[in-house]
């Protein structure tokens, strides 16, 4: 019975076919780029929610959840060197027209990757310098300092960091960061080893707006990533470097952020507005919601918008797509 009662918390599958958002009722007026997502984990999580599962691999969840829905393109993160056969299948099958056609449903295919950096020669540290030439291969990381979880000596951190960092530096290849409660040693670090005009995208901000404001003004080609983690009112920073931002944003001078959504967790807390019948809540977290996101970031806006003028939904997509353009070149 208990059992039972547990179960029947998880919405039926079908809810994760979003709605179309309100604000956005022609898709592709404002196509979605996912500019960070972890679509294995999301899946697998899928498979582990639903054991009757509808979708039986893992492009039939892109292509089914992601039909008309405006989904243009996804950067793919491994936060660890995944086995060599599943992301080399992955990525090979986006690379031609065709394959993205069938495979994809026509959305565009990339991904992010890093390797620990450590000098011990080992399986999982061989293929990364294979990936990061692979032209699926859009970025490198996600890397950086994470004090809030300290899962390995700080030391140990800062290490492995600064060896990606020039790893990717000498390559050329725009750096995606994950930084948690280690402002100071992140800055030191990022402004002693990255040029300022190398594209980096600190992702999934949640650090302070202080914080933020001192990146984008020494970094030209920096953009602050904004996930569904905006929404939460346990969350008040994010809001706030979007409420700095915006009064000095305009046309020529976009908005500097990038959308994501770090599937498969942190679902926008507004998309319940939009599934009003749905008991309970989605157990993860899709590229789909992004607009959801965009519309949280433009009431914030709102609140200091002057010179810029009004911002809407559209307005927030259209601004990080280009952003997504110029980080990514996605
Ligand atoms: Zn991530």
């Amino acid at each position: 019975m208990g059992k039972n009662n547990k179960k029947s918390s998880v919405p039926h599958e079908d809810h994760l076919l979003l709605p179309q958002h309100p604000g956005r009722p022609h898709p592709q007026s404002a196509p979605i780029v996912d500019t960070h997502t972890h679509l294995l984990s999301t899946y697998s999580f899928y498979r582990s929610k639903y054991k009757q599962a509808r979708y039986v691999t893992v492009y039939d969840f892109v292509r089914e959840l992601y039909k008309d829905r405006g989904v243009d393109a996804i950067v793919d993160v491994y936060c660890e060197a995944p086995e060599h056969k599943t992301w080399k299948e992955i990525a090979d099958s986006a690379l031609t027209e065709e394959g993205r056609r069938e495979l994809w449903g026509g959305l565009e295919y990339w991904f992010v990757m890093a390797n620990r950096g450590t000098k011990r020669a080992s399986p999982a540290g061989v293929h990364p310098i294979e990936a990061m030439s692979h032209p699926r291969c859009v970025g490198w990381g996600e890397m950086g300092l994470d004090y809030h979880y300290d899962n390995s000596p700080r030391e140990v951190q800062q290490d492995v960091f600064i060896r990606q960092i020039k790893h990717a530096v000498r390559l050329g290849k725009p750096l995606t960061i994950h930084t948690r409660e280690a402002e100071e040693d992140s800055e030191r670090i990022l402004k002693d080893h990255v040029p300022k005009d190398h594209r980096i995208h600190i992702h999934c901000y949640t650090d302070s707006p202080e914080w933020a404001a001192r990146m984008l003004d020494h970094f030209p080609n920096l953009y602050i990533g904004i996930t569904g983690v905006i929404t939460y009112s346990t969350n008040l920073n994010t809001s706030e470097v979007i409420r700095r931002m915006a009064p000095s944003s305009n046309l020529e001078m976009p908005l500097r952020i990038l959308l994501e959504t770090d599937a498969p967790f942190m679902t926008p807390s507004n998309i319940y507005d939009s599934l009003q019948n749905v008991k309970g809540r989605l157990p993860i977290s899709h590229s789909a919601m992004i607009p959801w996101t965009a519309e949280f970031v433009a009431n914030v806006a709102n609140e200091t918008a002057t010179e810029g003028g009004k911002w809407d939904t559209l307005r927030v997509m259209r601004e990080s797509r280009e952003n997504a353009k110029k980080m990514y070149g996605v």
